[in-house]
């Protein structure tokens, strides 16, 4: 079992992509998942009214189950809408229901309605649940609701497929970043950019990754996440791909991803 160094500030990170279908639920949750098998208490934000991080994650989301959209409200706390995985008690989720879908509207008259996610995860909320990473997974838009996540976080991780189009929208959301940057979170970075559904028998799958290295330089993680069916059928029996086949490439890959990540922010706390 590999552990990793713990971030001396906890990390929270947002997995943004307006885009849908391109890895944003897949690489939260088995991020997560291969972070919190190496002993780094993490935590998943189900931020997605469409709620696939939860059921990825196999935690309780019918409606009136305590969630992220009470935490919006300021009803419930992070810690009391957390539910542990089946998967290990370092891996925790709040999960999303049915009744965050409202909330994109409910939001645009509430007050604080870009920082309600920031309150939220406030500093005693977090330690209280002693966690070292928080993964937010947005829905597969620009909307309040990915806003919110921005404000809240540290970090943007954004994940880029590797096939036809994958950059198109990019330029979209990156200004969106900046936007936000200027006028709501100055602290918010793009610290990485993680390639996936890479399909080495086509050419394209190397064009893109090439012009992505090109663009985002370092940025950019070294590993890849492979197309694999493993990692599409693991939601399927609520698993991480890490639990569903661990032998499997896709669970290798996400694990190395996950040390990568941790230990390139370990680094880049040292300096
Ligand atoms: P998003 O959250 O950006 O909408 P998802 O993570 O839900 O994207 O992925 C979209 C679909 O692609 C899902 O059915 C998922 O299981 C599948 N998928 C994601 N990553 C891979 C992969 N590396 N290999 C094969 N299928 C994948
Ligand atoms: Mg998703």
């Amino acid at each position: 079992k590999h552990q990793l160094p713990r971030p001396t500030r906890r990390r929270i990170m947002t997995v943004a992509n307006q885009k849908g279908g391109v890895g944003k639920t897949t690489s939260a949750v088995n991020l997560a998942a291969g972070l919190a098998l190496s002993g780094l208490k993490t935590l998943v934000i189900d931020l997605d009214p469409q709620g696939n991080a939860s059921t990825a994650l196999n935690v309780d989301h019918r409606s009136g189950t305590p969630s992220v959209y009470e935490t919006l409200l300021g009803e419930v706390s992070v810690a009391e809408a957390a539910a542990m995985s089946e998967q290990s008690p370092n891996l925790l989720c709040v999960p999303a229901t049915i009744d965050l879908a409202g909330a994109e509207i409910e939001l645009v008259s509430m007050g604080s309605r870009e920082a309600r996610l920031k309150e939220a995860l406030s500093e005693e909320a977090l330690a209280e649940l002693d966690v070292d990473y928080v993964f937010i997974d947005c829905p597969p838009s620009l909307g309040l609701l990915t806003v919110n996540a921005m404000v809240a976080a540290h970090e943007v991780l954004i994940p880029i497929q590797c096939e036809y189009y994958a950059l198109e929208g990019l330029g979209q959301l990156l200004s969106n970043i900046d936007l936000v940057q200027q006028h709501l979170n100055r602290a918010l970075t793009v610290s990485t950019i993680l390639l996936t559904m890479y399909d080495g028998r086509t050419k394209l799958a190397d064009q893109v990754t090439q012009e992505v290295r090109n663009h985002f330089g370092d940025v950019v993680l070294k590993t890849i996440i492979p197309r694999s069916v493993k990692v599409s059928e693991a939601p399927g029996y609520g698993q991480t791909v890490l639990a569903y086949d661990p032998g499997s490439r896709g669970a290798m890959c996400y694990l190395d991803a996950a040390r990568e990540l941790a230990e390139r922010g370990a680094r880049k706390d040292d300096q």
